[in-house]
């Protein structure tokens, strides 16, 4: 059976995994990124974590069929181009045609959030949908359609980016694409720790309380702190209403929420779902389950896997 190697690149690590054809992960070879050093570079280290990840797995890389890459950027599929990988700060990379060069494989690139998506429909929390619309909650908030099993890309790529609805449109936080009061800076991890953080600053939260990620958020939240749980049923009301705005379009059976943001269960689900069903059509919301993704931080190499195998049939 064909084996193939996912791959998640992010701005700090890169994950990197070989993949059975269904999806069981073999071995893992994840190194720092370093963009920096430039993509070759990347393409270089990405090899060797091949090899490392065959030699673990103890197969023949002949076995491997090919390379599958996620990668954070507004990717042209057609040419293989990153065109913009802002917290890479790649612009207009051909980093398809340069990996395929030096590992010698035929290798697929896709959107970070659109693979995670691949990955949570094929065997995580999405598996068996018809429509499914999967968000990932983390520094940032992408977004991937998944209908039938197959990537809904629309046609130069940028469909399901539900994080960049515009949701503020008098002003509003700025935001990385250069719009302002996007989805993604009211209801990101990003967005929950400096609401948090001026919250602290105004005493309405303990100066002593460490505010470094969105899960000191929740934690000030659960032991009772009003000001963190406001912060955390803003940002959850504003997660709830870009997903209704999303759904009540696709009309999806399975809304699958991941990244870092989602650790936290429930305590953030449940107001994302009581939002979604007040801002949403009813048939929507009845259609619609609004549920945690499962496969955690292997989403990304396992639905690049998953691209890999879908280009080659
Ligand atoms: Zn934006």
């Amino acid at each position: 059976m064909s084996i193939f190697f996912g791959v998640d690149i992010g701005g700090t690590s890169v994950k990197t995994a070989l993949v059975s054809g269904d999806g069981e992960v073999l071995a893992k070879e994840p190194f720092e990124t370093f963009p920096d050093r430039g993509y070759r570079d990347l393409c270089v280290r990405l090899k060797k974590s091949l090899e490392g990840a065959v030699s673990t797995a103890g197969i023949d890389i002949k076995q491997v069929s090919a390379i599958g890459v996620g990668v954070p950027a507004f990717i042209d599929i057609e040419q293989g181009v990153v065109v913009e990988a802002v917290n890479l700060g790649w612009y207009d990379v051909p980093f398809q045609e340069a990996l395929q060069e030096i590992a010698g494989l035929p290798v697929v690139l896709e959107n970070d959030a659109n693979v995670a998506a691949l990955g949570e429909t094929w065997i995580g929390g999405g598996r068996g949908a018809k429509t499914a619309l999967c968000v990932t909650v983390g520094t940032g908030v992408g977004g991937g359609i998944v209908i039938d099993g197959k990537l809904h890309r629309g046609v130069n790529g940028m469909a399901g980016e539900i994080g960049h609805l515009v949701l503020m449109k008098d002003g509003g936080p700025q935001c990385n694409c250069g719009n302002r009061g996007c989805l993604e800076t009211l209801a990101s991890a990003t967005s929950i720790v400096r609401e948090a953080k001026e919250r602290q600053q105004q005493g309405q939260l303990p100066p002593d309380a460490n505010i470094f990620g969105a899960e000191d958020v929740f934690k000030l939240a659960q032991m009772g702190h009003e000001a963190a749980q406001q912060v955390i049923g803003t940002a959850a009301d504003w997660l709830g209403y870009g997903l209704a705005l999303s759904a009540v379009t696709l009309n999806p059976d399975r809304i699958v929420i991941g990244g870092g943001v989602s650790t936290a269960g429930e305590q953030l689900l449940g107001p994302v779902r009581e939002a979604f069903a007040r801002y949403a059509l009813t048939r929507t919301v009845e259609a619609a389950v609004v549920l945690p993704a499962q496969l955690g931080n292997d989403a990304g190499v396992i639905g690049a896997a998953r691209l890999a195998l879908q280009a080659l049939r």
